[in-house]
């Protein structure tokens, strides 16, 4: 990805489940569904702009970026 990606990461402790991440970003986050809890999968980088989307949308406050893709 672009030099301006970032690395994605998941609080389990604060994730309540809703799943807005996975909604946004399948290919990043996926919530299991017996535990409710979302966790990061395959490559976990996205574009700075849709990262910062997906942790203002997280109503536990449980997303974050953990540092540049590299
Ligand atoms: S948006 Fe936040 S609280 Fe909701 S499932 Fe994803 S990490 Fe958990």
């Amino acid at each position: 990805m672009s030099a301006d990606s970032v690395r994605m990461a998941v609080d389990s402790q604060r994730c309540i489940g809703g799943g807005q991440c996975e909604m946004l970003e399948p290919e990043v986050f996926l919530v299991d569904d017996d535990e409710a809890v979302s966790s990061v999968i395959g490559s976990g980088v996205l574009p700075r702009a849709r990262a910062d989307v997906v942790v203002h949308r997280c109503p536990g406050a449980a997303v974050s970026i953990v540092g540049p893709e590299s």
